[in-house]
């Protein structure tokens, strides 16, 4: 059935759509590609540090809230296409590829639940789906760890951070979100899909730190370098 369907179906290059006789990315997306990997910040993940020991200036000036972060690629071209078609084009597939190549980095990590980032309910509601759901699911699949979908909510609504300064950012979505106190001594890895200043991060981190969580973890796909 699986050669069947190969033959019907064609694969796409998650990147750019282009026909492949194989599954996966073809080579010039391939190329664009930019893994992250050691050494990187221990805390916030972003690469171009001089030792895997050292924090960047970013975590030496302003310490995030959550104890450590990871992200698969540096944010660029491809990767802001495969998160942008997830997100707003509807291919939920992408989900379970992207969880394939996050598992590693997620095993990184010694945790008792993964929690996605949730959205306002008006906004999940226009979109359909949450895309760090999707994600998270996927990975609880892959890892046998449980996704909790309930305990981390977005009761305030807030404007797209597109627009704004990493301050505005941070203003804009901290206190956003209310973490239950079923989750006090748990260690929580949050999955979200960009790391662009942190600030998502750390307003869950920030709702998760109120709930007396004993540690808060995370990984996205992309980060945004600083
Ligand atoms: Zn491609
Ligand atoms: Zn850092």
């Amino acid at each position: 059935m699986g050669a069947l369907l190969d033959f019907v179906l064609p694969h796409l290059c998650p990147g750019c759509q282009t026909c492949m006789h194989t599954p996966g990315f073809c080579c010039p997306c391939w190329m664009k590609l930019r893994f992250i990997t050691s050494p990187y910040c221990p805390l916030c993940g972003n690469p171009g540090v001089s030792s895997h020991s050292s924090l960047c200036h970013g975590c030496r000036t302003d310490t995030p809230l959550f104890h450590k972060h990871r992200s698969l690629w540096e944010y660029g071209p491809v990767s802001r296409r495969i998160i942008f078609a997830l997100k707003h084009g509807r291919q939920r597939h992408l989900a379970k590829l992207l969880a394939h190549w996050v598992l590693p980095l997620v095993l990184e990590h010694v945790v008792d639940c993964i929690i996605p980032v949730p959205l306002h309910q008006d906004r999940l509601r226009q979109r359909g789906f949450n895309q760090c759901a999707l994600l998270a699911t996927e990975i609880g699949k892959l890892c046998g760890i449980p996704v909790n979908f309930s305990s981390l909510e977005r009761p305030l609504g807030a404007p797209s951070q597109g627009r704004f300064s990493p301050q505005q950012r941070q203003d804009n979505v901290m206190g956003a979100f209310s973490a239950k106190p079923e989750l006090a001594n748990k260690r929580i890895l949050v999955v979200d899909d960009v790391f662009t200043t942190g600030a998502t991060l750390n307003a869950c981190a920030d709702a998760l730190q109120q709930a007396g969580v004993f540690s808060i973890h995370a990984v996205t796909i992309a980060k945004v370098s600083r």
